[in-house]
Protein backbone atom coordinates (compact mmCIF):
# COMPACT_ATOMS: atom_id res chain seq x y z
CA UNK A 1 0.00 0.00 0.00
CA UNK A 2 1.08 3.44 -0.66
CA UNK A 3 -1.05 6.20 0.78
CA UNK A 4 -0.02 9.99 -0.07
CA UNK A 5 0.16 12.58 2.78
CA UNK A 6 -3.49 14.27 3.02
CA UNK A 7 -1.08 17.92 3.05
CA UNK A 8 0.74 17.39 -0.28
CA UNK A 9 -0.14 19.03 -3.47
CA UNK A 10 0.61 18.97 -7.36
CA UNK A 11 1.78 21.66 -9.51
CA UNK A 12 -1.16 20.81 -12.00
CA UNK A 13 -3.43 23.66 -12.40
CA UNK A 14 -6.70 23.41 -10.82
CA UNK A 15 -5.87 19.79 -8.90
CA UNK A 16 -6.67 20.10 -5.60
CA UNK A 17 -10.17 20.53 -5.93
CA UNK A 18 -12.70 18.32 -7.23
CA UNK A 19 -12.45 14.67 -7.41
CA UNK A 20 -9.01 14.21 -8.47
CA UNK A 21 -6.35 15.43 -6.25
CA UNK A 22 -2.47 14.24 -6.03
CA UNK A 23 -4.33 11.64 -2.99
CA UNK A 24 -6.62 9.71 -5.54
CA UNK A 25 -4.42 9.07 -8.97
CA UNK A 26 -6.94 6.85 -10.40
CA UNK A 27 -6.52 4.83 -13.46
CA UNK A 28 -8.55 4.98 -16.35
CA UNK A 29 -8.38 4.12 -20.19
CA UNK A 30 -8.29 7.10 -22.85
CA UNK A 31 -7.66 8.45 -26.23
CA UNK A 32 -6.79 11.87 -27.76
CA UNK A 33 -9.10 10.94 -31.05
CA UNK A 34 -6.13 9.34 -32.52
CA UNK A 35 -8.04 5.96 -31.85
CA UNK A 36 -4.96 4.95 -30.14
CA UNK A 37 -6.32 3.12 -26.01
CA UNK A 38 -3.77 3.71 -23.40
CA UNK A 39 -3.75 3.81 -19.67
CA UNK A 40 -3.78 7.47 -18.04
CA UNK A 41 -4.52 8.76 -14.27
CA UNK A 42 -6.57 11.43 -13.81
CA UNK A 43 -5.06 14.52 -11.75
CA UNK A 44 -7.40 17.45 -11.13
CA UNK A 45 -9.06 18.47 -15.17
CA UNK A 46 -6.27 16.42 -16.33
CA UNK A 47 -5.39 12.93 -17.87
CA UNK A 48 -1.64 11.74 -17.46
CA UNK A 49 -0.48 9.66 -20.31
CA UNK A 50 1.26 7.06 -18.63
CA UNK A 51 2.48 5.10 -21.94
CA UNK A 52 4.03 8.58 -22.93
CA UNK A 53 5.85 8.49 -19.51
CA UNK A 54 6.78 4.86 -19.28
CA UNK A 55 8.29 5.86 -23.56
CA UNK A 56 9.92 8.39 -21.86
CA UNK A 57 12.01 6.10 -19.39
CA UNK A 58 10.21 7.42 -16.20
CA UNK A 59 9.46 3.93 -14.83
CA UNK A 60 12.68 3.02 -15.18
CA UNK A 61 13.89 0.99 -11.20
CA UNK A 62 10.45 -0.18 -11.29
CA UNK A 63 8.89 -3.46 -11.63
CA UNK A 64 7.58 -2.12 -14.43
CA UNK A 65 10.56 -0.75 -16.27
CA UNK A 66 11.26 -3.39 -19.18
CA UNK A 67 7.32 -3.40 -19.78
CA UNK A 68 5.07 -0.92 -20.94
CA UNK A 69 1.53 -2.28 -19.37
CA UNK A 70 0.43 1.11 -20.25
CA UNK A 71 0.66 1.30 -24.23
CA UNK A 72 -2.68 -1.10 -23.69
CA UNK A 73 -6.29 -0.63 -24.29
CA UNK A 74 -7.13 -1.71 -20.50
CA UNK A 75 -5.68 -1.92 -17.12
CA UNK A 76 -5.56 -5.78 -17.22
CA UNK A 77 -1.74 -6.08 -18.04
CA UNK A 78 -1.33 -3.39 -15.66
CA UNK A 79 -3.36 -5.42 -13.03
CA UNK A 80 -1.48 -8.92 -13.97
CA UNK A 81 1.67 -7.14 -12.49
CA UNK A 82 0.31 -7.18 -8.89
CA UNK A 83 0.49 -5.40 -5.71
CA UNK A 84 4.09 -4.43 -5.05
CA UNK A 85 4.05 -3.41 -8.61
CA UNK A 86 0.82 -1.14 -8.55
CA UNK A 87 2.29 0.09 -5.04
CA UNK A 88 5.81 1.29 -7.10
CA UNK A 89 3.65 2.62 -9.66
CA UNK A 90 1.40 4.64 -8.07
CA UNK A 91 5.01 5.90 -5.54
CA UNK A 92 6.63 6.67 -9.24
CA UNK A 93 3.42 8.87 -10.42
CA UNK A 94 3.23 10.90 -7.33
CA UNK A 95 6.78 11.56 -7.47
CA UNK A 96 6.23 13.10 -10.44
CA UNK A 97 3.35 15.05 -10.01
CA UNK A 98 3.77 16.57 -6.28
CA UNK A 99 4.29 20.48 -6.21
CA UNK A 100 8.33 20.51 -5.64
CA UNK A 101 9.56 17.87 -8.45
CA UNK A 102 10.75 19.80 -11.59
CA UNK A 103 10.62 16.69 -14.00
CA UNK A 104 7.44 17.15 -15.55
CA UNK A 105 6.52 20.82 -14.51
CA UNK A 106 9.79 22.24 -15.75
CA UNK A 107 9.79 20.01 -19.13
CA UNK A 108 7.37 22.29 -21.09
CA UNK A 109 7.84 20.00 -24.31
CA UNK A 110 7.32 16.89 -22.42
CA UNK A 111 4.32 18.12 -20.53
CA UNK A 112 2.54 18.78 -23.70
CA UNK A 113 3.16 15.53 -24.94
CA UNK A 114 1.55 13.65 -21.89
CA UNK A 115 -0.52 15.67 -20.28
CA UNK A 116 -4.85 16.19 -21.74
CA UNK A 117 -7.65 17.89 -20.76
CA UNK A 118 -9.86 15.27 -19.28
CA UNK A 119 -12.50 17.71 -21.50
CA UNK A 120 -10.61 16.88 -24.65
CA UNK A 121 -10.44 12.71 -24.46
CA UNK A 122 -12.43 9.79 -24.69
CA UNK A 123 -13.07 7.49 -21.64
CA UNK A 124 -13.24 3.64 -22.52
CA UNK A 125 -14.08 0.84 -20.43
CA UNK A 126 -10.90 0.75 -18.23
CA UNK A 127 -10.81 -3.27 -17.88
CA UNK A 128 -11.43 -6.22 -20.20
CA UNK A 129 -14.11 -7.96 -18.08
CA UNK A 130 -13.71 -11.51 -17.75
CA UNK A 131 -16.96 -12.42 -15.29
CA UNK A 132 -18.93 -10.18 -13.29
CA UNK A 133 -20.68 -11.59 -9.59
CA UNK A 134 -22.99 -9.09 -8.01
CA UNK A 135 -23.33 -9.54 -4.28
CA UNK A 136 -26.57 -8.32 -2.04
CA UNK A 137 -24.49 -7.56 0.67
CA UNK A 138 -26.58 -4.38 2.34
CA UNK A 139 -28.36 -5.31 5.22
CA UNK A 140 -30.83 -2.47 5.10
CA UNK A 141 -31.49 -3.18 1.47
CA UNK A 142 -32.25 -6.83 1.67
CA UNK A 143 -34.76 -5.67 4.84
CA UNK A 144 -36.41 -3.57 2.64
CA UNK A 145 -37.26 -5.43 -0.29
CA UNK A 146 -37.96 -8.84 2.13
CA UNK A 147 -40.16 -6.83 4.03
CA UNK A 148 -41.95 -5.77 0.67
CA UNK A 149 -42.58 -8.97 -0.75
CA UNK A 150 -42.56 -11.59 2.31
CA UNK A 151 -43.22 -9.15 5.21
CA UNK A 152 -41.47 -8.11 8.18
CA UNK A 153 -40.74 -10.96 9.98
CA UNK A 154 -39.51 -12.86 7.03
CA UNK A 155 -37.70 -10.46 5.35
CA UNK A 156 -34.48 -11.87 5.60
CA UNK A 157 -33.75 -15.21 4.03
CA UNK A 158 -32.18 -17.63 6.87
CA UNK A 159 -28.66 -17.78 4.96
CA UNK A 160 -28.58 -14.20 4.47
CA UNK A 161 -26.61 -13.37 8.09
CA UNK A 162 -24.66 -16.26 7.45
CA UNK A 163 -22.71 -15.55 3.85
CA UNK A 164 -22.77 -12.88 1.49
CA UNK A 165 -25.62 -14.13 -0.83
CA UNK A 166 -24.40 -13.52 -4.75
CA UNK A 167 -25.00 -14.01 -8.17
CA UNK A 168 -23.32 -14.50 -11.72
CA UNK A 169 -23.92 -11.84 -13.45
CA UNK A 170 -23.01 -10.88 -17.38
CA UNK A 171 -19.86 -8.85 -18.36
CA UNK A 172 -20.49 -8.32 -22.01
CA UNK A 173 -23.03 -5.93 -20.82
CA UNK A 174 -20.86 -3.68 -18.63
CA UNK A 175 -21.31 -0.09 -20.56
CA UNK A 176 -19.00 2.87 -19.19
CA UNK A 177 -20.91 6.21 -17.76
CA UNK A 178 -22.50 7.40 -20.64
CA UNK A 179 -23.34 4.84 -22.84
CA UNK A 180 -27.31 5.31 -22.96
CA UNK A 181 -29.75 2.00 -22.10
CA UNK A 182 -32.29 0.70 -23.86
CA UNK A 183 -35.07 -0.17 -21.90
CA UNK A 184 -35.40 -3.87 -21.77
CA UNK A 185 -38.23 -5.74 -23.37
CA UNK A 186 -39.07 -9.27 -21.65
CA UNK A 187 -41.87 -11.46 -19.82
CA UNK A 188 -43.63 -10.53 -17.41
CA UNK A 189 -46.67 -11.66 -15.65
CA UNK A 190 -49.20 -9.27 -13.67
CA UNK A 191 -50.41 -10.55 -10.09
CA UNK A 192 -54.06 -10.50 -11.64
CA UNK A 193 -53.41 -12.01 -14.79
CA UNK A 194 -54.25 -15.73 -15.88
CA UNK A 195 -50.95 -15.34 -18.32
CA UNK A 196 -47.65 -13.88 -18.66
CA UNK A 197 -47.33 -11.46 -21.74
CA UNK A 198 -44.50 -9.89 -23.60
CA UNK A 199 -43.40 -6.24 -24.35
CA UNK A 200 -41.18 -3.37 -22.83
CA UNK A 201 -40.52 -3.79 -18.93
CA UNK A 202 -42.88 -0.92 -17.51
CA UNK A 203 -40.93 -0.88 -13.73
CA UNK A 204 -36.95 -0.05 -14.89
CA UNK A 205 -35.02 0.33 -11.73
CA UNK A 206 -31.65 1.55 -10.94
CA UNK A 207 -29.44 0.32 -8.31
CA UNK A 208 -26.71 2.32 -6.28
CA UNK A 209 -23.96 -0.06 -6.11
CA UNK A 210 -20.04 0.02 -5.88
CA UNK A 211 -17.69 -2.76 -8.01
CA UNK A 212 -14.35 -3.53 -7.15
CA UNK A 213 -11.86 -5.09 -9.86
CA UNK A 214 -9.85 -8.22 -9.37
CA UNK A 215 -6.21 -7.05 -9.96
CA UNK A 216 -4.77 -10.59 -9.88
CA UNK A 217 -6.69 -13.83 -9.70
CA UNK A 218 -6.24 -17.21 -8.32
CA UNK A 219 -5.40 -20.31 -9.24
CA UNK A 220 -8.52 -22.88 -9.24
CA UNK A 221 -8.97 -25.14 -5.78
CA UNK A 222 -6.25 -22.08 -4.34
CA UNK A 223 -9.07 -19.92 -2.31
CA UNK A 224 -8.18 -16.36 -1.59
CA UNK A 225 -8.02 -16.64 2.36
CA UNK A 226 -9.72 -13.07 4.05
CA UNK A 227 -6.28 -11.84 4.78
CA UNK A 228 -4.73 -12.34 1.01
CA UNK A 229 -7.86 -10.24 0.01
CA UNK A 230 -6.51 -6.79 -0.04
CA UNK A 231 -3.95 -8.39 -2.06
CA UNK A 232 -6.13 -9.45 -4.94
CA UNK A 233 -8.31 -6.33 -5.44
CA UNK A 234 -6.91 -3.62 -7.68
CA UNK A 235 -9.58 -0.51 -7.10
CA UNK A 236 -13.26 0.37 -7.19
CA UNK A 237 -15.59 2.29 -9.45
CA UNK A 238 -19.16 3.27 -8.96
CA UNK A 239 -21.82 1.00 -10.78
CA UNK A 240 -25.36 1.04 -11.39
CA UNK A 241 -26.99 -2.62 -11.79
CA UNK A 242 -30.28 -1.66 -13.97
CA UNK A 243 -32.64 -3.96 -12.78
CA UNK A 244 -36.58 -4.41 -14.88
CA UNK A 245 -38.43 -4.84 -11.79
CA UNK A 246 -41.59 -7.08 -13.47
CA UNK A 247 -39.08 -9.55 -15.72
CA UNK A 248 -36.97 -9.76 -12.10
CA UNK A 249 -40.33 -10.86 -10.65
CA UNK A 250 -41.89 -12.89 -12.74
CA UNK A 251 -38.25 -15.34 -13.91
CA UNK A 252 -36.17 -14.89 -10.43
CA UNK A 253 -37.50 -17.96 -9.09
CA UNK A 254 -35.87 -20.20 -8.24
CA UNK A 255 -32.53 -19.68 -9.70
CA UNK A 256 -32.62 -15.91 -9.29
CA UNK A 257 -31.72 -12.58 -11.26
CA UNK A 258 -31.61 -13.57 -15.33
CA UNK A 259 -32.50 -11.34 -17.96
CA UNK A 260 -33.89 -9.02 -15.48
CA UNK A 261 -30.39 -7.60 -14.91
CA UNK A 262 -28.02 -9.01 -17.97
CA UNK A 263 -29.03 -6.35 -20.46
CA UNK A 264 -26.88 -3.65 -18.64
CA UNK A 265 -24.95 -2.46 -16.13
CA UNK A 266 -23.16 0.90 -15.94
CA UNK A 267 -19.53 2.08 -14.23
CA UNK A 268 -17.79 5.11 -13.77
CA UNK A 269 -14.48 5.45 -15.89
CA UNK A 270 -11.67 5.95 -13.75
CA UNK A 271 -10.55 2.98 -11.14
CA UNK A 272 -9.73 4.33 -7.81
CA UNK A 273 -7.06 2.49 -6.34
CA UNK A 274 -7.42 0.71 -2.75
CA UNK A 275 -4.07 2.28 -1.98
CA UNK A 276 -6.24 5.72 -2.78
CA UNK A 277 -9.04 4.41 -0.35
CA UNK A 278 -7.01 3.29 2.72
CA UNK A 279 -6.93 6.47 4.78
CA UNK A 280 -11.11 5.40 4.35
CA UNK A 281 -11.16 2.73 6.47
CA UNK A 282 -13.68 2.46 9.11
CA UNK A 283 -15.44 -0.68 11.14
CA UNK A 284 -18.27 -1.70 9.45
CA UNK A 285 -21.76 -2.99 11.18
CA UNK A 286 -21.34 -5.54 13.90
CA UNK A 287 -21.74 -8.87 12.74
CA UNK A 288 -23.80 -11.13 14.71
CA UNK A 289 -24.21 -14.26 14.56
CA UNK A 290 -20.45 -14.54 14.21
CA UNK A 291 -19.57 -15.43 10.87
CA UNK A 292 -17.93 -19.05 10.38
CA UNK A 293 -13.75 -18.93 10.73
CA UNK A 294 -13.50 -18.54 7.14
CA UNK A 295 -15.04 -15.45 6.62
CA UNK A 296 -13.75 -13.79 10.12
CA UNK A 297 -12.48 -10.72 9.91
CA UNK A 298 -10.58 -8.47 12.25
CA UNK A 299 -9.95 -4.63 11.68
CA UNK A 300 -11.47 -1.97 9.77
CA UNK A 301 -13.29 -3.89 6.75
CA UNK A 302 -15.85 -1.15 5.72
CA UNK A 303 -14.55 2.14 3.54
CA UNK A 304 -16.29 5.88 4.18
CA UNK A 305 -17.53 6.75 0.87
CA UNK A 306 -20.42 9.16 0.52
CA UNK A 307 -22.79 7.80 -2.04
CA UNK A 308 -25.29 10.50 -4.29
CA UNK A 309 -28.10 9.35 -6.86
CA UNK A 310 -29.27 11.61 -8.57
CA UNK A 311 -32.74 11.63 -11.77
CA UNK A 312 -33.16 14.42 -14.57
CA UNK A 313 -35.81 14.33 -16.98
CA UNK A 314 -35.82 15.28 -20.34
CA UNK A 315 -37.39 18.91 -18.84
CA UNK A 316 -35.12 18.91 -15.82
CA UNK A 317 -32.17 21.48 -16.23
CA UNK A 318 -30.62 20.16 -13.35
CA UNK A 319 -30.64 16.77 -11.92
CA UNK A 320 -32.43 16.26 -8.33
CA UNK A 321 -31.40 14.10 -5.27
CA UNK A 322 -32.98 10.77 -5.44
CA UNK A 323 -31.10 9.43 -2.68
CA UNK A 324 -27.82 10.04 -0.14
CA UNK A 325 -26.03 7.15 1.43
CA UNK A 326 -22.66 5.38 2.23
CA UNK A 327 -20.70 2.47 1.31
CA UNK A 328 -19.52 1.81 4.75
CA UNK A 329 -23.27 0.54 5.36
CA UNK A 330 -22.83 -2.45 3.97
CA UNK A 331 -22.62 -5.62 6.15
CA UNK A 332 -20.34 -7.85 4.22
CA UNK A 333 -17.11 -6.54 3.63
CA UNK A 334 -15.29 -6.81 -0.20
CA UNK A 335 -12.68 -9.00 1.65
CA UNK A 336 -15.18 -11.47 3.07
CA UNK A 337 -17.31 -11.58 -0.73
CA UNK A 338 -14.16 -12.24 -1.71
CA UNK A 339 -12.97 -15.35 0.69
CA UNK A 340 -16.70 -16.52 0.27
CA UNK A 341 -16.22 -16.23 -3.70
CA UNK A 342 -13.24 -18.44 -3.99
CA UNK A 343 -13.56 -20.76 -1.24
CA UNK A 344 -15.30 -23.86 -3.36
CA UNK A 345 -12.08 -23.54 -5.46
CA UNK A 346 -13.58 -21.22 -7.67
CA UNK A 347 -10.71 -19.64 -9.86
CA UNK A 348 -11.15 -15.33 -10.42
CA UNK A 349 -8.91 -13.80 -13.02
CA UNK A 350 -7.36 -10.71 -13.07
CA UNK A 351 -10.03 -7.91 -14.36
CA UNK A 352 -13.05 -9.59 -12.74
CA UNK A 353 -15.70 -7.17 -11.75
CA UNK A 354 -17.89 -8.04 -8.62
CA UNK A 355 -20.78 -5.65 -7.75
CA UNK A 356 -21.57 -4.80 -3.79
CA UNK A 357 -25.47 -4.68 -3.99
CA UNK A 358 -27.52 -2.40 -3.95
CA UNK A 359 -26.40 0.05 -1.13
CA UNK A 360 -29.13 1.50 1.37
CA UNK A 361 -28.66 3.27 4.72
CA UNK A 362 -30.61 2.94 7.76
CA UNK A 363 -32.83 6.10 6.99
CA UNK A 364 -35.72 6.61 4.34
CA UNK A 365 -33.67 9.06 2.22
CA UNK A 366 -30.92 6.90 2.10
CA UNK A 367 -32.35 3.84 0.10
CA UNK A 368 -30.49 2.77 -3.24
CA UNK A 369 -33.27 1.78 -5.60
CA UNK A 370 -36.79 2.90 -6.86
CA UNK A 371 -38.30 -0.13 -5.28
CA UNK A 372 -37.31 0.96 -2.17
CA UNK A 373 -37.59 4.88 -2.66
CA UNK A 374 -41.25 4.96 -4.05
CA UNK A 375 -42.19 1.97 -1.82
CA UNK A 376 -42.78 -0.70 -4.60
CA UNK A 377 -44.40 2.50 -6.53
CA UNK A 378 -46.71 3.02 -3.95
CA UNK A 379 -45.30 6.30 -2.84
CA UNK A 380 -44.55 7.94 -5.77
CA UNK A 381 -42.35 11.13 -5.85
CA UNK A 382 -42.84 14.21 -7.90
CA UNK A 383 -39.90 15.67 -10.05
CA UNK A 384 -39.49 19.54 -10.31
CA UNK A 385 -40.92 19.14 -14.02
CA UNK A 386 -44.14 18.27 -12.06
CA UNK A 387 -43.94 14.90 -13.36
CA UNK A 388 -44.53 11.59 -11.16
CA UNK A 389 -42.29 8.64 -10.63
CA UNK A 390 -42.69 5.35 -9.44
CA UNK A 391 -40.13 3.82 -11.48
CA UNK A 392 -38.13 5.68 -14.72
CA UNK A 393 -39.81 6.95 -17.89
CA UNK A 394 -37.87 6.63 -21.30
CA UNK A 395 -35.50 10.16 -21.90
CA UNK A 396 -34.69 9.91 -17.86
CA UNK A 397 -30.68 9.95 -17.05
CA UNK A 398 -29.85 8.42 -13.42
CA UNK A 399 -26.09 9.87 -12.00
CA UNK A 400 -24.25 8.13 -9.04
CA UNK A 401 -21.47 9.84 -7.82
CA UNK A 402 -19.30 9.21 -5.00
CA UNK A 403 -16.53 10.53 -3.14
CA UNK A 404 -14.22 10.06 0.22
CA UNK A 405 -13.69 13.53 2.87
CA UNK A 406 -10.08 13.52 4.19
CA UNK A 407 -8.42 16.34 6.66
CA UNK A 408 -8.53 19.09 4.29
CA UNK A 409 -9.26 17.37 0.99
CA UNK A 410 -11.36 14.79 -0.57
CA UNK A 411 -11.25 12.46 -3.07
CA UNK A 412 -13.88 11.54 -5.39
CA UNK A 413 -15.07 8.74 -7.84
CA UNK A 414 -16.68 10.96 -11.02
CA UNK A 415 -19.89 10.01 -11.84
CA UNK A 416 -21.77 7.31 -13.64
CA UNK A 417 -24.56 8.92 -15.82
CA UNK A 418 -26.34 6.90 -18.08
CA UNK A 419 -30.25 8.04 -20.42
CA UNK A 420 -32.72 5.66 -20.32
CA UNK A 421 -34.04 5.29 -24.47
CA UNK A 422 -37.22 3.75 -25.38
CA UNK A 423 -37.24 0.02 -25.76
CA UNK A 424 -35.48 -1.15 -29.47
CA1 LIG B 1 -27.70 -5.66 -7.77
Amino acid sequence: MYTIDGAASSWVEDSSDGDFPIQNLPYGIFDAHDSRLRVGVAIGPYVLDLAAIHEAGLFSNTLLADDNVFAAPNLNALMSKGRQAWTQARQRISELLVADNPVLRDDTDLRNKVMWLQSKVNVHLPVAIGDFTDFYSSKEHATNVGTMFRGKDNALMPNWLHLPVGYHGRASTVFISGVDIHRPKGQTKADEADAPSFGASRLLDFELEMGFFLGTGNKPGEPISIDQAKDHIFGMVLLNDWSARDIQKWEYVPLGPFLGKSFATSISPWVVTLDALEPFRVDGPKQDPQPLPYLGFDGNGAFDIQLEAYIQSEKMSEPMRLTATNFKHLYWNMFQQLAHHTVNGTAMRDGDLCGSGTISGPTEDSRGSMLEICWKGTKPITLPDGSQRKFFADGDTVIIRGWCVGKGYRIGFGEVKAKILPAS
